[in-house]
């Protein structure tokens, strides 16, 4: 008999692709598989006009012209391009760069590059729910000013910035204003038009796409958005990102896109109901619980919970039978606690207590059962050993115990 395959709460780390998607993408890998520049044959062209149709159902999801769009490798070379391109086209006008201490590292690394380069790089604190306001960014604009770069959607605790008043605020100062909308795209409406985003970055795999597949939407007018080149070559995608179209990967990105436009309205409620269940079976019935990220302006679909007197890791070992994430693990192998939870003020020892999950298309209700009877029995089974919770409960406050000195 097989094994039954732990329950997937990690859907903010990837997504399986969608079945209809791979559906849509098969015959770009056997009989359609033309390069979609070899325009001269009916190969290429069949290639280029399924290329063309992905462009129309990424554009029409996050509010944008098709012509804007650029094909990347992913979200990490996307912000990469938007954020080192703009820095070098625009080097003349200014070098400051304005971002925030929770933005994943594909931008966080990518200024701090920059800043050891001679650019000037505001790293904004955000507020205990991992908000920054728009009053915070004005604030922070100065003359040198070129490039805002804020996040949609926080991955690890969910957390929505403000972004259509800060794209209002760039507008009006004249600063390019970038936003990673990886975890947004797919969960919550994204209007570029609407929300004043100059730039914006996506990725296949985070809303049931392929991996190794996303694109950077660059506005055309209003203004027209130029950018540096980072990849030199044949000179595709109008010449800023060259290399032979990924054409399986974008037509299942394209897929992937028209099936979340049709399907958020029904589909996030959904999610954020089974969401706020789980959250209210595990508060309901254990103490010490504190939610990370913001209670309202957040993913439909993600519960960043730090467990008080619970390690994150002995935690996920107690529960096999869940696949989440533990807060520290997109800081990869430290054992560093998140630096998303340290910028909103979590201390290091609820930190490490802390764990994401993140719910999809495939989770159902039965799923959500089993979870919080396995969070319930693995935080009390810990809590059992931990003689600093047994102190808790006999009413003394650790803070106050004077321990032996050696
Ligand atoms: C996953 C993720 C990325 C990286 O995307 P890849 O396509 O895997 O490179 C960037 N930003 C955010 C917010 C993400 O969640």
């Amino acid at each position: 008999m097989a094994l039954d395959k732990p329950i997937y709460l990690d859907h903010n780390a990837t997504t399986p692709v969608d079945a209809r998607v791979l559906e849509a993408m098969l015959p770009y890998l056997t009989t359609d598989f033309g390069n979609a520049a070899s325009v001269n044959h009916a190969y290429g062209e069949r290639a280029k006009a399924a290329v063309s149709r992905a462009r129309e159902q990424i554009a029409e999801l996050v509010g944008a012209e098709a012509k804007s769009i650029v094909w990347t490798s992913g979200a990490t070379e996307s912000d990469n391009l938007a954020v080192k391109g703009v820095a070098e086209m625009y080097r003349e006008k200014g070098n400051h760069i304005i971002t925030c201490k929770t933005e994943h590292k594909a931008v966080l690394d990518t200024c701090k590059h920059l800043a050891e380069r001679g650019c000037t790089v505001t790293f904004l604190d955000p507020d205990e729910f991992g908000r920054v306001s728009a009053e915070q960014v004005a604030d922070a604009i100065t003359d040198e000013t070129i490039l805002i770069t804020l996040m949609a959607a926080n991955n690890e605790i969910g957390t929505l910035h403000p972004i259509a008043e800060i794209g209002a605020l760039a507008k009006s100062r004249g600063v390019i204003f970038h936003t990673d909308a990886t975890q947004a795209v797919g969960k919550i409406p994204i209007d570029l038009d609407a929300m004043g985003i100059d730039l914006l970055s996506l990725s296949a795999h985070k809303f049931y796409g392929p991996k190794g597949v996303g694109c950077l939407v660059v506005r055309r007018k209003g203004p027209r958005v130029r950018l540096a080149l980072q990849m030199h070559g044949g000179g595709h995608e109008g010449g800023m990102r060259s290399g032979t179209l990924n054409v399986p990967g974008i037509v299942g990105l394209g897929a992937a896109a028209e099936i979340c436009r049709r399907e958020m309205p029904t589909e996030a409620p959904r999610i954020q109901a089974l969401r706020d269940r789980l959250h209210q079976g595990i508060e309901g019935q254990l103490k010490y619980v504190k939610l990370n990220g913001h209670p309202t302006e957040r993913l439909p679909n993600t519960l960043n919970l730090s467990f008080a007197y619970v390690e994150g890791e002995s935690l996920m070992l107690k529960m096999p039978r869940v696949a989440v994430s533990t807060a520290s693990a997109c800081t990869s192998e430290s054992l560093e606690p998140s630096f998303v939870l340290r910028a909103i003020g979590v201390p290091d020892d609820l930190a490490h207590g802390s764990i994401r999950f993140s719910l999809g298309r495939t989770t159902t209700d039965d799923q959500i059962d089993v979870v919080i009877e396995q969070v319930l029995q693995a935080v009390n089974d810990l809590r059992e050993m931990s003689p600093l919770y047994e102190m808790v409960e006999e009413g003394i406050d650790p803070a106050t115990v004077k321990w032996t000195e050696h």
